[in-house]
């Protein structure tokens, strides 16, 4: 008797668990790091493509016939999350699927951005009909900014953070603001200082602080430990939140019908970087990233940086 194929799905993934979302069903609307900026931190790697231009990546069209698929087969999760492999927003039919996808559940719909292109009408346009959206602010003024986030020549300090004003004026929903701190470069009284006097003013509805968990694109972004993370939430005047580290068992949720022997074979062939193990396997990005932290875990996979990335190797012989 033949195996069936398991349904193939190229924009859709998950459910993963998210710190945030609980169970979040994700939705990739653009390629591997295509971004407005190339974070020191990030998770992904460095930015391939950094851009400001809206390009149609994944049609509406596509999208939501495979979140339909998706959604027949399972429990329905907690969000329906638009982010993944870059800034969300530099898909042109960012509203049309926002639009569609809210047509077809009543599963709240959040989306994931970096918050750098808010100054744009047609982005906040884009965006009011989602339940939630979380950006992000890791910096209190210009060269800070610079430093972080490395944004494309078109984006700057002032204009960012006036989108993120008028963006919370006008938005209908919540907003939950991430800031990603760093040790030794904000976490530090002098630049808590400046990013709490633009939160007084930007007012989001949650203030949500986060730190290194991954490999970050570059070695010199540390981690701020969990002890300096109590004492940075201090110096806010306002409430704000630790986004807590991942609990082990939440990778559970991925494991049924999913195998890490597929990541452990690749990588006994060659070491490969996050995007090799995504396009190699056919997985999203984030679905790669939380079976490499069950691996690593486990102690079958170590990270290595080479002058050209970080490399996944996996420590089993085959
Ligand atoms: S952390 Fe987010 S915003 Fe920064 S480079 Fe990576 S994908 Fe882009």
């Amino acid at each position: 008797m033949q195996s069936r194929k398991p349904p193939v799905y190229h924009h859709v993934y998950g459910p993963v668990p998210s710190k945030r979302l609980g169970r979040s069903l994700g939705v990739d609307l653009v390629p591997f790091k295509v971004c407005t900026y190339d974070c020191i931190y990030c998770q992904l790697g460095r930015t391939t493509e950094k851009s400001v231009e809206p390009r149609t990546y994944a049609g509406a069209e596509a999208i939501c016939d495979e979140l339909a698929r998706k959604l027949s087969s399972g429990a329905p999760p907690d969000y329906i999350s638009l982010a993944g492999s870059g800034e969300p927003t530099l898909n042109a039919g960012l509203g049309e699927v926002i639009e569609k996808i809210k047509g077809m559940t009543d599963i709240p719909l959040a989306v994931l951005t970096n918050g750098s292109l808010l100054w744009r009408d047609e982005v906040r346009a884009a965006l009011a009909a989602a339940d939630l959206v979380l950006p992000s602010l890791d910096a209190g003024d210009e060269a800070m900014f610079q430093r972080i986030n490395r944004p494309h020549r078109d984006i700057f300090f002032e204009r960012m953070i006036a989108g993120l004003n008028d963006f919370v004026l006008s938005y209908p929903g919540e907003v939950w603001l991430e800031v990603f701190l760093l040790a030794d470069v904000t976490a530090m009284p002098s630049e808590i200082g400046k990013i709490d006097r633009l939160l007084q003013r930007i007012r989001p509805k949650r203030v949500q602080l986060n730190t290194v968990t991954r490999p970050p694109a570059e070695a010199f972004a540390l981690a701020v430990s969990a002890d300096q993370m109590e004492d940075v939430k201090g110096w806010f005047t306002g409430d704000v939140e630790i986004i807590g580290q991942e609990a082990s068992g939440e990778n559970r949720i991925l494991q049924a019908g999913q195998s890490y022997d597929e990541i452990v074979s690749l990588l006994s062939r060659r070491p490969c970087t996050l995007e090799g193990i995504v396009s190699g396997l056919g997985l999203s990005s984030v679905e790669a990233l939380k079976h490499l932290d069950a691996l690593i875990r486990m102690g079958l996979v170590t990270v290595v940086r080479r002058q050209n990335g970080l490399f996944y190797r996996t420590t089993v012989c085959k």
